[in-house]
């Protein structure tokens, strides 16, 4: 047995992906089921963390005492592993209609399945026959009733978690039998993607079965990028979503293989995955994903849906390092953060969850100018450089996270190393409401006690207090559709118009 290792989710975010709900869901299982949640003393915001131990402890107990639905997650082998035969637990296995919706991509390979139909039974006729012929039927059908019996009593349940070793995927059941097995045609790799599991269990198309995702890296042996400048030759990732039933039938996949031009220039993959979330889909949910290209700057981001296929979302001339997603009054949206490298300096995008694919601005005659037709996203912010990052001689100035509350979110920034912690960075934080409108922008205290040293030092002339930092919203830059760049007003100087 394997020790149940706990770790610190640190954000509502964190906490509703290791449950796999969304986090209004988490937040109100706090408020009304005691959904053990731990908060920062004395935070300037409600932090919030929890331990994965706890969470799972949590999860048992309501498995125990209800019949309700209860998430499981990635490496959810710790639901039924108590010694109770789990029954009330499992999940009934995916029925064959669940097929019927394919992405376009659509692969029909079987998997290795433990047969699902019951040994048939030999239909009864009137007994004409001598006793014993008779006697003897009697015994083999009550040896194929045990049989079945037997079998039924062993089968493997629903996957609770699923194993690579090497290129076969293995589901175990929560009483860590193997329910199935897949072997992939070449080499493959968990895809890692921080802050998000390499495997979902959820049900994408809301028949009330629960698909598993699985995110991996193809090994491609002797990959030779077209990109002039690779990076390091033949060790791109080349990502891929493959998508099963519970019952180990793969659905379908995607492999990210678009074909992008900048001013002239093509690029295409390798991609590899950068961020990966579900939404919500009707009664279903969908995936977003995020795709990175070695020479680092080319991005885009697609939506798969078990209905639709997969959609182009976004072409970005940067990174883009994570997704969210929220909710307003007027509609669902997913948050792209990152880069923007022809403003060389941190963006977030805000796609409209149906709206047509769009493009990230950019200056005309730059190598960064996408050469198809698509429209900025719905709103577009670049979030200023601050000094010590331009001071720090950095070259990347990127969003690094998104934490999304229920009224609020925030974007944080990288604004350079902290020689002062360990491997620690420099933060900026962006305050917005959930209408998209900035309510503040701050630099972490590791920010300014790095720059009461470097004036110490003689190398900042002018004291944090007079800093021109302490004004970063008035630097932020918001494109309006159908005028240009404005620096966003927040919301009480809006108020006060
Ligand atoms: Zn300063």
């Amino acid at each position: 047995m394997k020790e149940v290792s706990s770790r610190r989710l640190d954000s509502w975010k964190e906490i509703a992906d290791y449950l796999d709900r969304d986090i209004r869901t988490v937040i109100r299982w706090e408020k009304t089921k005691e959904l053990p949640v731990h908060r920062v003393p004395g935070g300037q915001r409600q932090s919030v963390f929890a331990y994965t131990a706890e969470i799972d402890g949590w999860l048992h107990g309501r498995a125990l005492d209800s019949q309700e639905e209860v998430a499981v997650p990635e490496n959810g082998s710790r639901i039924g592993t108590s010694g109770s035969n789990g029954k009330s637990l499992q999940i009934a296995p995916a029925t064959a209609s669940a097929d019927s919706r394919h992405l376009p991509e659509a692969a029909g390979a079987a998997a290795e399945i433990p047969q699902e139909a019951i040994p048939a039974l030999p239909a009864l006729r009137p007994a004409a026959k001598a006793p014993w012929v008779t006697a003897a039927i009697i015994a083999v059908l009550a040896a194929l009733v045990a049989g079945a019996g037997w079998w039924l009593a062993h089968r493997p349940g629903a996957p609770v978690r699923v194993s690579l070793a090497g290129k076969r995927l293995i589901a175990w059941d929560n009483q860590n039998q193997a329910a199935w097995q897949y072997e992939f045609p070449q080499p493959v790799e968990l895809r890692r993607v921080p802050g998000s599991d390499s495997v979902l269990f959820a049900d994408l198309s809301g028949d009330g079965s629960r698909e598993i995702l699985v995110l991996l890296d193809l090994i491609l042996e002797n990959a030779t990028p077209t990109h002039p400048l690779p990076l390091e030759p033949g060790k791109f990732p080349q990502s891929a979503l493959y998508c099963f039933s519970e019952n180990g039938r793969l659905l379908w996949k995607y492999q990210p293989d678009l074909k992008l031009s900048f001013a002239g220039h093509s690029f295409e993959g390798p991609w590899h995955t950068t961020d990966m979330i579900l939404t919500p889909a009707g009664r279903g949910r969908a995936v977003w994903m995020s795709f990175g290209h070695h020479t680092w700057w080319p991005n885009y981001v697609v939506r798969l849906d078990a209905l639709r296929g997969s959609t182009l979302a976004l072409v970005n001339s940067g990174a883009v390092l994570t997704l969210g997603y929220l909710k307003n009054t007027t509609g669902g949206y997913v948050l792209a953060a990152g880069m923007n490298n022809g403003y060389n300096s941190a963006m977030l995008a805000v796609l409209g969850e149906n709206a047509a694919p769009a493009a990230s601005p950019q200056e005309p005659n730059t190598p960064y100018l996408y050469d198809g037709t698509h429209d900025p996203p719905y709103r577009y912010f670049l979030l200023p450089r601050s000094e010590l990052f331009q001071l720090g001689g950095n070259s990347f100035h990127l969003a690094t996270s998104l934490v999304i509350e229920p009224d609020r979110f925030q974007v944080h920034t990288f604004e350079g190393r902290d020689p002062n912690g360990n491997g620690r960075y420099l933060e900026g934080f962006y305050e917005f409401t959930k209408d998209f409108d900035l309510v503040s922008a701050s630099l972490g205290d590791a920010y300014w006690e790095l720059h009461r040293q470097m004036e110490k030092q003689g190398k900042i002339h002018h004291a944090a207090a007079q800093c021109p930092d302490r004004l970063m919203a008035k630097r932020v830059l918001e494109l309006l559709p159908d005028f240009g760049w404005v620096t966003p007003k927040p919301p009480a100087e809006r108020a006060a118009n």
